[in-house]
């Protein structure tokens, strides 16, 4: 179903569909409203948020307009090893990204050289490289914080009077 001017047909998400090639369908508008929210969400999170105010959008519609914006270099897929596949609207540079080992938060990092491919190895194997991706694996600052909580609290119970221990 296109859409007429009159529903989405005049958004800033509808002209980046337009910009990309695309024809504006409700689907598509949503998941590109999901993204300008959310960056680096997996198909089931913009579904979720589709969802919730476009119930009458299916999983299966989210996977074929992000499969559609892929196709048309609107959205880039990342996919961290062993994660789910991630989209976001941020194409056209040579970002990488920090994904956090503990709860998943994913953040960009700028390439290292600003220019693709950041990593230039001693020996291609006979390839023209065009890019590298990296993934830097570690803990967000929240996790950074947590992961760092224990700690003091075993440091407190030691110190605890022994009648308190049970
Ligand atoms: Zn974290
Ligand atoms: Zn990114």
């Amino acid at each position: 179903m296109e859409l007429g001017d009159a529903e989405h047909g005049d958004t800033a998400s509808a002209a980046l569909l337009r910009s990309a090639g695309l024809r504006v369908t409700s689907p598509r508008h949503a998941v590109i409203e999901a993204l300008r929210e959310r960056a680096h969400a997996s198909a089931e999170e913009l579904f979720a948020h589709v969802a919730r105010h476009r119930p009458e959008t299916s999983l299966q519609s989210v996977y074929n307009a992000l499969g559609d914006f892929v196709d048309a270099g609107l959205v880039r897929r990342i996919e961290p090893a062993g994660r789910p596949r991630l989209y976001e609207l941020r194409v056209g540079d040579n970002h990488h990204h920090a994904v956090c080992t503990s709860c998943g938060a994913v953040a960009d990092i700028e390439c290292a050289t600003g220019v693709a491919p950041c990593l230039v190895p001693a020996d291609t194997a006979g390839f023209v490289i065009r890019t590298a991706e990296v993934t830097y694996w570690g803990l967000c600052s929240a996790c950074a914080v947590r992961a760092a909580r224990p700690a003091e609290d075993a440091v407190l119970a030691d110190t605890a009077p022994a009648s308190d221990r049970h």
